[in-house]
């Protein structure tokens, strides 16, 4: 599957649903899921009631594009947390929040994950004090994830140390010293993203 180029605002308005892939823009009234919260498309069919199917798809495709992921990295996700022990779904956004592109957007790093892949690919971040350049890194518990030494002082970062972050509670920061750890695996009260995993696992068990 090719990569999507197109704007990326219009993948929350298919999905009917802020998918945060702008970073600031996406709080602010510019977003345009405030302004024009419509299917994209000349004739949207917004009168039918979505089949099985197409609620389960759509369910798919929100998370996989809130993630950021191609169809083939998604699912290989799903048959990793397949192998694993519990449910499938959780385990499956267990795995997606474990990236070290998405760990480091929920330290406040960058303010979107596509932001944060790129310092991850960049060479900015470091996991137990090396470097680590690959954004679908898994992390584990008590691994210390930190900003390379000689990148703190660049005006993204500066800024960081500035705001407050909220991270959650699997995580630690600490916006002075622009580190932070894995206190423990994500659970499913963890991810605030309004998702039903049950129907991905319905649409890839088929
Ligand atoms: Fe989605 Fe952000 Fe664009 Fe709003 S600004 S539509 S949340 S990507």
């Amino acid at each position: 599957m090719a990569k999507y180029t197109d704007a990326d605002c219009r993948l929350c308005r298919r999905e009917g649903t802020k998918l945060f892939l702008k970073g600031d823009r996406c709080l602010s009234k510019k977003c345009a899921m405030e302004r024009r919260p419509s299917i994209p498309g000349q004739h949207p069919n917004t009168r039918k009631k979505p089949s099985e199917y197409q609620t389960q798809l759509r369910e798919k495709q929100k998370v996989k594009r809130a993630y950021g992921l191609l169809e083939k990295q998604f699912h290989a996700y799903y048959e990793e947390a397949e192998r694993m022990r519990g449910k499938t779904g959780e385990n499956m956004l267990s795995l997606l929040e474990r990236r070290l592109d998405n760990v480091a957007y929920r330290m406040g790093l960058a303010s979107s994950r596509a932001a944060s892949r790129q310092l991850v690919n960049h060479g900015h971040i470091c996991v137990n004090g090396k470097r680590v350049t690959i954004p679908s890194y898994l992390v584990k518990v008590n691994d210390v994830i930190s900003v390379k030494e000689n990148k703190t002082k660049k005006a993204p970062f500066v800024a960081v140390k500035e705001t407050r972050v909220v991270v959650p509670k699997w995580l630690e920061f600490s916006t002075e010293k622009l580190t932070g750890k894995v206190i423990a695996l994500p659970q499913r009260d963890d991810i605030d993203l309004n998702i039903e995993e049950h129907l991905i696992v319905e649409l890839y068990s088929k």
